[in-house]
């Protein structure tokens, strides 16, 4: 005979997911005089934030508003609101309450002046606990049973919770071994929140090199180049910046920040082609003059590192997209520097990703970040549908939405209303 598992009642706040977004919203709703237990899959919090560190934590951008906003496309509007109550120097601010200084790189980027993350998150943790933030790690969400208490597997069992309010922050799909793994969403579907799948952001593309290209150059920066694309409009952008070729195809922090356009126009056409100038100081006629000049029995790799000053994995790119014979023409060879044709075939899987497209959409929740479907259950971070470049905003807007979310979580228990009771499923699908 199987037990059921016995439900406690939380009188205060369950806040699932111990990132960035899950610790904001504990530290707010913590203040705001609330009881707070916060319960993370694995056996600590913030693993994807210490990962985030080891390339020397970008927490925030130094740009003004409203180009900051910008960086979040289609929902630069909902997130300016989230920004609106924790913008970039409000976060410097509060880095700066834990004892961590930051600073504004050549680029605009924000970092604290060690470049790490562990300090501060360590800092954090210790003051969360101080304030009273209850932890319960080794705690695996599993969504709700049909009385709509909380489900986790923990070490000693199944355990079931009723908690006065809820915050899921929950994170994206990418690096699942770090815990944010997206099983969530069948659950949150399974009680008719509208969410859009899971997708790679800020990912790599597979090109597919010749094994020769691959074996030579995988791991080789290209650097500068400029990115020539057209938006799904027909209209030309371009962008210098650096990336790097893999052994399948390209990554690096210009094909992230194009990523978002490059998946989409994938997905509508089946490919997407990103134009490389190799050589962005030289302009078309002086590279095809100089290319035009005899090689005076020089190898075409010589030939290019004298004329166009190009050389390792950039040389080779021209070897990949051109017959021999084109090699021989100057006006080919010229033009090809110039605009390097590069056919992207697909994204880099989810789990590879820097962060992660879709999510809960924000058309499924209140300003307050409050799920329509199920009242008293709200979601911040990652989780949600929205998606920016590296540079810092993912974090920011990570933490803005945390805060809003602990807030709003805080109001509601204070108002006296209390979650949604048992579970109607949505037809077809277990909750
Ligand atoms: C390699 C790398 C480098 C990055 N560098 C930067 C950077 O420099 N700057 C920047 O702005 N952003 C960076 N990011 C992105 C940034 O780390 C994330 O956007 C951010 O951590 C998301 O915060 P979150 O709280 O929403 O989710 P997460 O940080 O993913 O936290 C979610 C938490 O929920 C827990 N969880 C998930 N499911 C369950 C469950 N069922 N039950 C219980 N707990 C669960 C997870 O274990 C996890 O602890 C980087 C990401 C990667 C992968």
């Amino acid at each position: 005979m199987t037990i059921a598992p016995t439900t406690t009642s939380l009188p205060g706040i369950a806040i699932i997911g111990g990132g960035p977004a899950g610790l904001m919203a504990a530290e707010v709703a913590r203040s705001a005089g609330v009881q707070v237990d916060l319960f993370e899959g694995k056996g600590s919090v913030g693993r994807k934030f210490l990962i985030a560190g080891k390339g020397g934590l970008n927490l925030t951008h130094g740009e003004p508003r409203p180009q900051f906003d910008a960086r979040f496309g289609e929902r630069r509007e909902a997130i300016a609101g989230w920004l609106d109550g924790f913008d970039a120097d409000a976060l410097r601010a509060w880095a700066g309450g834990l004892g961590i200084d930051t600073y504004i790189g050549s680029s605009g980027r924000v970092f604290p002046g060690d470049r790490k993350a562990a300090p501060l998150l360590r800092g954090w943790v210790r003051r969360l606990r101080e304030s009273g933030v209850r932890f319960h790690v080794q705690h695996r969400w599993l969504g709700w049973d049909e009385a709509g208490a909380l489900r986790f597997a923990a070490p000693e069992g199944e355990q079931r919770v009723q908690a006065g309010a809820t915050v899921l922050a929950l994170g994206g799909g990418s690096w699942p071994q770090l815990g944010s793994d997206g099983a969530w969403q069948p659950w949150l579907a399974g009680r008719g929140v509208e969410v859009a799948p899971l997708q790679p952001s800020n990912c790599g593309f597979d090109i597919g090199w010749s094994a020769h290209f691959a074996e030579r150059h995988a791991g080789a920066p290209l650097k500068p180049v400029v990115a020539h694309w057209q938006d799904a409009s027909g209209m030309e952008h371009a962008l210098q910046g650096e990336c790097v070729v893999t052994q399948t195809g390209i990554e690096g922090s210009l094909v992230y920040a194009l990523s978002a356009t490059l998946r989409d126009a994938i997905a509508r056409e089946g490919q997407a082609t990103l134009h490389l100038d190799l050589a962005p100081g030289r302009d078309l006629d002086r590279l095809r003059r100089d290319l035009a000049k005899s090689r005076a029995g020089r190898s075409i790799s010589e030939h290019l590192r004298r004329q166009a000053g190009l050389l390792g994995a950039k040389a080779s790119l021209l070897h990949e997209v051109l017959e021999k014979p084109q090699l021989q023409d100057a006006g080919t060879l010229a033009r090809t520097i110039k605009r390097l044709p590069l056919v992207l075939r697909r994204a880099r899987p989810l789990a590879e990703a820097i962060s992660s497209a879709g999510g809960v959409r924000l058309e499924a929740m209140d300003a307050s970040l409050m799920l329509d479907a199920v009242p008293g259950t709200f979601c911040a971070g990652e989780m949600l549908d929205w998606e920016a470049p590296t540079g810092g905003y993912l974090l920011t807007a990570c933490f803005a939405s945390g805060r809003r979310a602990g807030l709003a979580a805080a109001a509601w228990l204070a108002s006296g209303r209390i979650e949604a009771g048992p579970i109607e499923a949505t037809p077809g699908v277990s909750p």
